[in-house]
C-alpha cells in the first residue's frame, strides 16, 4: 500500500497514530500552498490594499454568517407567522411537537411516539445506551484523551450487518431525562473528554436540541459531534446549525440497489448527497486546535464491505470532486459479521488486506490527503463497544 494518509487504531489499544496535521504544518508534502498560509497571505493582501475592504474574506461574495443575519432579521421582521418547529433556545415544548407526528428522519413514519414506535424503534423518551469515554475514533477525535461518546438507543437505518446491532434496535438502553442528558455531558467533560460525541442521535432531536443549547447557555465549550448514519433530513439538521461544532457521517452507499438491499432505503444516496452538503455548509473547512483535535467541520466515514470495493471507490470519487479538501474522510476496514447473515452470504467474511489497500491506493491516486485510514486488525468483535452499564 503507497502513500501516507493518517493512520489509526489496533485493537491491542497500542494507538498508533501518525498525525499527519503535525507533520504538514512542518514540511508540507506536495507543491500546494497550505490552507493556513493561504489564509494568512490573503489577510495581509486585505490589510495593505488601499481600497475600501470588502465583506468577505476569499471573494465579493457575502460570507455565510452575514448571510444568515440577515435572513434572520428578514425573518424576524416578517409579518408571516413563524415556522412550527423552528430552533428557539429552551423551547422544548415546540420540539417535542415533532414526535406527534414524526418526521425527524427520511423514514417520514408520521406515527405519534408518544403511543406508537416507527422504523427507529423509539418512543418520544430518550434512551441512551451508554456514555464513556472512546478511545478508538479517529486520531483528531479521540487522541489521548478520549472522546465523550453518549450512544442513543434505536436506529432509523437498521443496516442487516449492523455492528451496534445490540443498541439500534432500541431494546438495550435506559430511559433518561433531558436534564440527566446534560449531566452527562458534564461527566464526560470532569473524565476529561475532548468532545461530546453524539452516536445516531437524529431520532431524539427535539431533547438533543434542548441539552445542548442549555448547556451552551451555561458556557459548556468541549465541541459537540453528530456521529451520524448520513440518513438525515435537511430539515432537522438546520435545527443543529449553530449546536453542532463537527459532523461525522457515514456514507454508506452511492448505489440505490445496494442500499435498498442493506438497509431498506433506496433513497440513501441522495439523502446523504443532500445531507452532507448542508453539514459542510453549516461548518466549513475543518479546523484543528494546536494539538490537533478537532474543533469544527465534517468527517466523512466509509465502511468498506466485503466484494464493494468498487463502489466505495465511487464514493471517494464523490466526496473529493465535490468537496477536495474541504472535508476529511475517513476510510474504514473493521467491518465484522456479527449479525445472523444467511440471507447476505457476501457479507460473512471480513474485508481482505488486499481489499482495503486498493481502496487506499486509489484514494491516493486522486489525491486525496485530507483522509484517515485504518491499521492493523481492528475488524474484531472486541473493537464494538460495550453497552448496558449504568448511565
Ligand atoms: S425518527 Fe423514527 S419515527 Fe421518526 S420518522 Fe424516523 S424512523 Fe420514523
Amino acid at each position: 500500500m503507497g502513500g501516507s494518509l493518517t493512520t489509526y487504531a489496533d485493537a491491542a489499544n497500542e494507538v498508533r497514530i501518525k498525525m499527519r496535521l503535525h507533520r504538514k504544518r512542518r514540511a508540507p508534502r506536495s507543491g500546494r500552498i497550505p490552507y493556513h498560509l493561504r489564509r494568512r497571505r490573503e489577510r495581509s493582501l486585505h490589510k495593505n490594499a488601499s481600497a475600501p475592504k470588502k465583506e468577505g474574506p476569499r471573494s465579493g461574495r457575502i460570507p455565510y454568517h452575514l448571510r444568515r443575519r440577515r435572513e434572520r432579521s428578514s425573518h424576524k421582521n416578517a409579518s408571516a407567522p413563524k415556522k412550527e418547529g423552528s430552533t428557539k433556545w429552551g423551547q422544548l415544548k415546540d420540539h417535542m411537537k415533532q414526535y406527534q407526528s414524526c418526521t425527524l428522519c427520511p423514514r417520514n413514519c408520521r406515527v405519534d411516539r408518544s403511543r406508537q414506535k416507527g422504523v427507529c424503534q423509539s418512543s418520544d423518551r430518550l434512551m441512551v445506551s451508554r456514555a464513556a469515554l472512546h478511545m478508538w475514533e479517529e486520531p483528531c477525535i479521540s487522541a489521548k484523551e478520549g472522546s465523550g461518546a453518549v450512544f442513543f438507543a434505536g436506529c432509523s437505518l437498521h443496516c442487516v450487518y449492523c455492528q451496534n446491532f445490540q443498541i439500534s434496535n432500541g431494546q438495550m438502553g435506559q430511559e433518561i431525562t433531558k436534564e440527566h442528558l446534560t449531566e452527562l455531558f458534564y461527566r464526560l467533560q470532569e473524565q476529561g473528554a475532548n468532545n461530546i460525541n453524539l452516536v445516531t442521535p437524529d431520532h431524539y432531536l427535539p431533547q438533543i436540541v434542548w441539552a445542548i443549547q442549555k448547556v451552551k447557555k451555561e458556557g459548556f465549550s468541549l465541541p459537540f459531534i453528530y456521529n451520524c448514519s448520513g440518513y438525515e433530513t435537511v430539515e432537522s439538521l438546520r435545527e443543529l446549525e449553530g449546536l453542532i461544532d463537527v459532523y461525522l457521517p457515514d456514507f454508506k452507499y452511492i448505489q440505490p440497489e445496494t442500499a435498498q438491499r442493506y438497509s431498506h432505503a433506496a433513497d440513501y444516496p441522495n439523502v446523504v448527497k443532500a445531507a452532507v452538503a448542508e453539514m459542510v455548509q453549516q461548518t466549513g473547512a475543518c479546523v484543528f486546535d494546536a494539538y490537533g483535535k478537532i474543533q469544527k467541520g465534517v468527517i466523512v466515514r466509509h465502511l468498506l464491505l466485503p466484494g464493494k470495493v468498487r463502489e466505495a471507490k465511487q464514493i471517494v470519487q464523490y466526496l473529493y470532486e465535490t468537496y477536495g479538501d474541504k472535508i476529511y474522510i475517513s476510510l474504514m476496514n473493521q467491518y465484522t459479521p456479527v449479525t445472523a447473515l444467511e440471507n447476505y452470504p457476501e457479507l460473512i467474511r471480513k474485508v481482505t488486506k488486499r481489499e482495503y489497500d486498493r481502496l487506499v491506493d486509489y484514494a491516493i491516486s486522486l489525491g486525496v490527503e485530507n483522509a484517515f485510514i485504518q491499521e492493523g486488525d481492528t475488524a474484531k468483535e472486541s473493537f464494538i463497544p460495550m453497552f448496558g452499564d449504568e448511565l
